[in-house]
């Protein structure tokens, strides 16, 4: 949902915007007849053959039953964790990790970035078409993202990278107005005039929820039970996308995982003698 333009997923010759590909694959799978629900699940108890998941709070909450079920909760962004960064992005005042949400509001304006992965690239060069400047700030004196990606953010005029850059504090009351940043060799600080504070760190796999009935890693992943599966430790329970892969991360191979997971739960409801 938070990406822009996907330009590596098979079938969409002229590339794809990522809110556009999320409301074609449920049509799509509308038209086999699924029923898609909207709610956010807040327990889940995978102890006996019949798996509960429960959706909603209080009194409203419902309880659904199902003999499988697949996970594909992915992963959200991660912050710096800076006061002034959580203090702004909480009141919508200018602090954002998602380029394609928020971009639009800072047309020519001038934002900054943090990050260095292909999402820090892949967000910059989509603010560039927008704002009269993006900054990006790097913390080391090199970049992770791919070399493709360096070195389209690098062909781009109005992105200036600033390497061995850390953030120290997002300035403003009620919105961004500029960002405090050291370079980590000299010491040096400094202060930049922005509007905008974009986060493109990386993610957090989204399973808390989990934690107390399958089997995670230390970052939170959950553990793939039988490589080239999409079984958990959890018979009955599989996997599917970002929840479990911190390889590969792209739409083309959560897919991918997603027909993995749906054809393992068909096996194993056929060897349990379900129809
Ligand atoms: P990554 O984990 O690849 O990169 C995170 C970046 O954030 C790193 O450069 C890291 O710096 C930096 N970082 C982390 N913490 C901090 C911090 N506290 N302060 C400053 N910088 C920080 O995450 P991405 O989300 O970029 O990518 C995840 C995966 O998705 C990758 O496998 C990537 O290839 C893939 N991807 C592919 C795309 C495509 O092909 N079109 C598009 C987007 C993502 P450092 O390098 O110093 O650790």
């Amino acid at each position: 949902m938070e990406t822009t333009e996907v330009d590596n997923f098979p079938g969409y010759p002229e590339g794809i915007n990522g809110p556009q590909m999320m409301m074609d694959l449920e049509a799509q799978a509308k038209r086999f007849e699924t029923d898609v629900r909207s709610g956010w699940i807040t327990k889940v108890d995978f102890s006996g053959d019949v798996k509960k998941v429960f959706v909603g709070d209080g009194d409203d909450a419902v309880e659904i039953h199902a003999n499988t079920v697949i996970l594909s909760t992915g992963a959200s962004a991660k912050w710096l964790g800076l006061e002034s960064e959580i203090r702004l992005r909480d009141i919508g005042g200018g602090v954002s990790a998602c380029a394609v949400c928020d971009g639009f509001f800072y047309r020519g304006q001038d934002v900054v970035i943090v990050g260095a992965g292909d999402s820090a690239c892949e967000e910059a060069s989509y603010l560039a078409k927008l704002c009269n400047k993006v900054t990006m700030f790097v913390r080391r004196d090199e970049m992770r993202a791919s070399k493709a990606m360096q070195n389209r953010v690098k062909a781009i005029e109005n992105i200036e990278i600033l390497y061995n850059t850390e953030t120290l504090e997002v300035l403003g009351e009620e919105g961004v107005e500029g960002v405090r940043f050291r370079n980590n060799i000299s010491g040096e600080e400094a202060d930049i005039n922005v509007t905008g504070f974009f986060v493109a760190i990386g993610h957090k796999p989204n399973t808390d929820i989990f934690k107390d009935c399958l089997e995670l890693d230390e970052q939170g992943y959950i553990v793939q039970a039988k490589p080239g599966t999409s079984l958990t430790n959890v018979e009955g329970v599989f996997w599917s996308g970002d929840c479990a892969d911190k390889v590969y991360k792209q739409a083309v191979t959560a897919a991918g995982s997603g027909c993995m997971a749906a054809l393992d739960a068909e096996r194993y409801l056929a060897a349990k003698g379900i129809h």
